[in-house]
């Protein structure tokens, strides 16, 4: 780790991480020169000679304790490979994270990460609503092997949680699972609060793990392991990748929980492939430009969108005037509103359909986090496996529309919103702010 460091600063100065994303933990000397790491597309690695055969797996088996200055070798595709160690080196650096390891899809980095932390007789505490395919297996899975998922309201207070977490301590409570902002609602957890319950309540043989998927946010608008969680995990699909065109994901946490983790993938074969992994180290060299770019035109439409009158209602993190609780969590963990807008057309389905049907440089579309912009409809979509009562309690009825904003010109995008809502796009000029957004171009 000590060239990292090393890396990482010029005579003491530390660098930001979109400063290392093109050669951190890379050095051209060892691939003739080639300025971009190759990918290595090889399943296994040959050994000097047998002795060291032996000695790479003593270490990767857990057999005897590495050397001060000992790394684990390379073995075989599925244990390391250095595409996917170069970009896990790169992913700790906007989390502040001790270690990452990559996965085959945000699914699999969720999946393997809940089974290396669990054991039958847990309890998982979770925010609701999560991600779809995370409550399947919260709700439906889990369960098969023993493990209970109890769901905590979006509007639990830190003493409400408290409370409900000291019900449950007796059956094991292990992990308190969060995502945040939630999705479609742009609901906000307090991960302190979070933190702070799960240090109450766990102990030194039974901890309590703070797991956060920050997909919505991270890793450039909010770092979770900064405010007590745990593990933070991503879908890498979605910002990291930022193009459309990957299925990955991504796990951070200390030393000793990312050997769980790792151990487990080893196991289950959840490793991202190093194609993939080259593709992820490309996208995050332009992470920061493609997530700041997304965020300041999503406010630009959120608040046109708020101004619209077919527009009951936006969900946009700087649209909480109504909600000082929510305010005062997003200023504590939030470092931008992010690019996700969701908002309630006026009328209910049909109006909604009519507008999605209408839209053309918006491309109809679940996912989120690329450059293109994308809507979708929750109640329909994305979230409708969940019984219409249940959308209703989370808030999410069939008016809503949710939109994952790109990289596109903001004016190109109002005017096809506009068009949408079946209306002149001349309200542009009106609610278009070119100065506030020529700082960013
Ligand atoms: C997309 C998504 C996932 C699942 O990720 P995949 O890469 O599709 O497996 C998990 N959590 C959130 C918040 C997501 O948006």
């Amino acid at each position: 780790m000590k060239p990292l460091q090393e890396a990482a600063e010029i005579n003491g100065h530390r660098l930001r991480p979109e400063s290392l994303m093109m050669s951190y933990g890379y050095t051209p000397a060892w691939s003739e020169g080639a300025i971009k790491c190759p990918i290595f597309q090889t399943s296994t690695f040959v050994f000097r000679n047998a002795e060291e055969g032996k000695a790479f797996f003593e270490l990767a088996y857990g057999l005897r304790q590495a050397d001060p200055d000992e790394e684990m070798g390379l073995i075989y595709s599925r244990l390391n490979n250095p595409s996917l160690e170069i970009l896990e080196h790169r992913l700790t650096l906007w989390d502040g994270a001790e270690e990452a390891a990559s996965f085959a899809s945000g699914m699999a980095a969720i999946s393997t990460t809940l089974l290396a932390l669990l054991k039958p007789g847990d309890v998982v505490l979770h925010s609701e609503p999560v991600y779809g395919g995370t409550d399947f297996f919260l709700k439906q899975v889990l369960p098969r092997f023993g493990i209970t998922a109890v769901g905590f309201s979006p509007k639990a207070s830190q003493e409400e949680l408290s409370a409900q977490v000291a019900e449950i301590v007796q059956g094991r409570l292990a992990m308190i699972y969060v995502e945040t902002p939630a999705n479609p609602t742009n609901h906000l957890v307090d991960l302190r609060a979070c933190a702070e319950v799960a240090r109450q309540h766990g102990s030194e043989e039974q901890p309590i793990r703070v797991v956060v998927d920050n997909t919505f946010l991270g890793p450039v608008f909010q770092h979770p392991l900064h405010h007590g969680a745990d593990v933070v995990l991503y879908s890498a699909t979605k910002f990291l990748g930022g193009h459309s065109d990957l299925i990955a994901g991504a796990v951070l946490a200390s030393k000793p929980l990312m050997k769980e983790i790792k151990a487990m993938r080893t196991f289950m074969g959840t490793m991202c492939d190093p194609n993939t992994g080259w593709m992820l180290m490309r996208s995050l060299e332009t992470l920061k430009l493609r997530m700041e770019r997304a965020a300041q035109s999503a406010q630009v439409i959120a608040d046109w969108l708020r101004e619209h009158p077919q527009v009951a209602r936006t969900y946009y993190l700087t649209h909480l005037e109504h909600d000082p609780a929510q305010q005062a969590i997003y200023e504590q963990q939030c470092l931008s509103p992010g690019s996700m807008i969701s908002f309630d057309i006026e009328g209910g389905e049909a109006e909604a359909f009519q507008f999605l049907n209408r839209l053309k440089l918006i491309k109809l579309a679940v996912s989120l986090g690329g450059t293109e912009s994308l809507a979708e409809h929750p109640a329909t979509m994305t979230h409708s496996d969940i019984m219409p009562e249940v959308q209703r309690e989370m808030g999410i009825s069939s008016q809503m529309i949710r939109l994952s904003i790109g990289v596109e010109d903001p004016q190109d995008l109002i005017a096809d919103l506009a068009q949408a809502f079946g209306t002149e796009a001349d309200g542009i000029t009106a609610s278009y702010q070119p100065d506030a957004y020529a700082m960013y171009i």
